[in-house]
């Protein structure tokens, strides 16, 4: 009997402090986070050989291990000199950084003490381009309440709700889901953060209480207000969203993707795509040294 190993993506993946080879790095069936979630991971993007905002992604994702109960033997400071080593040992200028971190096997109960924590780091070569004709569709379920778990925390539990969403989306023929919260505002996609610009060129976003604030939501945040763009963090409720004439989704991954309409069950947004986006793409282009 063999099992499935994922397309390769490169030659090397650092694991618990050392490399090994793509096709060695396996893990046991009782690992704990295959039964029972509560991974944490990020995603990181290297540009020109240097990953953007390294430090910042590796507190959250020291942040999350702690946030789900798992405590880390390595600092800060070693993981990014790991990330950037694995970069350099597979050669990659340009890629994709997954660090993950998840409870290791310990037979099949629920909970036991002192369960051991692993920790890897993944890269792939990857240069993405700016999509700017995302159609979302609302997701059928909702976020998971801020009181039922910490959404900061950028763990694998969340991502169940991500999955199924974004597979609902797909099956209808859109690209990805908008999700709201857990009282039914607005709060972001899949795998990404939400923007809208209003009519009177105002830029509103979520408030991030009970999603992710993502990295690169901050940072847009501050690039826009650098160039004095009136930025509002408020509550959207899905009818405001008819109100508003331009989208525009943030991550790491997706960088930033122009949005061309919504399904909102009743009825359908398009947005009629003014230059703002494209702007921006270019600005966070220089930003990230892409
Ligand atoms: N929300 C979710 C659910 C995500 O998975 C991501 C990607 N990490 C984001 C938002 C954007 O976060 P970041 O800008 O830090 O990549």
């Amino acid at each position: 009997m063999t099992f499935e190993l994922t397309q390769k993506l490169s030659e090397y993946i650092w694991i618990n402090g050392e490399f090994l080879a793509w096709e060695d790095a396996k893990i046991h069936i009782t690992t704990h986070s295959l039964h029972y979630g509560g991974s944490v991971f990020e995603g990181e993007r290297a540009y020109n050989g240097e990953v953007f905002k390294l430090k910042e992604h590796t507190q959250r994702l020291i942040y999350s291990a702690n946030a789900m109960g798992m405590e880390v033997e390595f600092t800060v400071d070693q993981i990014m000199v790991a990330t950037m080593e694995t970069l350099h040992k597979n050669n990659i200028r340009d890629g994709y950084v997954r660090p993950i971190i998840w409870r290791a096997p310990a037979g099949l109960k629920m909970f036991s003490k002192n369960i051991n924590t692993n920790i890897a780091i993944i890269v792939a070569s990857s240069k993405p381009d700016f999509k700017n004709n995302i159609r979302l569709v609302l997701a059928k379920f909702r976020k998971f309440s801020p009181l039922s778990i910490d959404v900061q925390a950028k763990s694998s539990v969340h991502y169940a709700v991500s999955f199924v969403s974004k597979q609902y989306a797909e099956n209808s023929g859109y690209d990805d889901a908008l999700m709201l919260d857990c009282d039914g505002f607005v709060a972001e996609s899949s795998v990404s953060n939400i923007f809208f610009v209003t009519k009177d060129d105002i830029v509103v976003t979520p408030i991030a209480d009970s999603f992710l604030n993502g990295i690169t939501r901050q940072e847009i945040i501050s690039l826009l207000a650098k160039k004095n763009i009136n930025v509002q963090e408020v509550r959207i409720k899905t009818q405001d969203i008819f109100d508003y004439k331009d989208c525009f989704l943030t991550g790491t991954s997706i960088e930033i993707a122009g949005v061309r309409e919504i399904n909102l069950g009743e009825k359908t947004k398009f947005f009629t795509h003014t230059d703002f986006v494209q702007n921006l793409q270019k600005e966070y282009s220089l930003l990230v040294n892409k």
